[in-house]
Formats: C-alpha cells, sequence, structure tokens
C-alpha cells in the first residue's frame, strides 16, 4: 500500500461526505512540506482539505444516502 517515491507517497484512504453521506475513496499525492490542496465530495461538492502536493483523486464508492439532489453551500464570511 506504501508507494513511496522520490516525489512522496501516495495516500489512499476512504471517507464519508459530513454533508450527504456519500462514501468516496481518495487517492492523494502527500506533499514533503505543508502545501494543501482541496477536493470535492463527487455527489454534493462539498470541498475537503488535505495535505498534498495536487489535487487528489476521488472516486466515488457509494451514493449519497440522504435523498436530495442539492449541492453543498460553502458558506464563508
Ligand atoms: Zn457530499
Amino acid at each position: 500500500m506504501d508507494d513511496t517515491g522520490p516525489d512522496g507517497h501516495l495516500s489512499v484512504f476512504e471517507q464519508s461526505c459530513a454533508y450527504c453521506g456519500a462514501r468516496f475513496r481518495v487517492l492523494a499525492q502527500v506533499a514533503h512540506e505543508h502545501q494543501h490542496a482541496s477536493y470535492p465530495c463527487p455527489e454534493c461538492g462539498k470541498r475537503y482539505e488535505i495535505e498534498a502536493d495536487a489535487e487528489p483523486e476521488v472516486q466515488l464508492l457509494r451514493r449519497r444516502g440522504d435523498g436530495k439532489d442539492d449541492r453543498y453551500q460553502e458558506t464563508m464570511f
């Protein structure tokens, strides 16, 4: 599972969206330095942050379970 190379390593984990309940797998190239990238939930678009070199790849594992199809509204004021 640990694909260590000169440019960091690939981190793979599964996550459930806190907003819509979808489950997805995240594949991120983890940075040596503290760089931040964000990735969206594939179902509702809610964004999560991770320490990575670039935007991670996201694979949907299970569709959202809340029965809605709205998009997550970012609330940053
Ligand atoms: Zn979601």
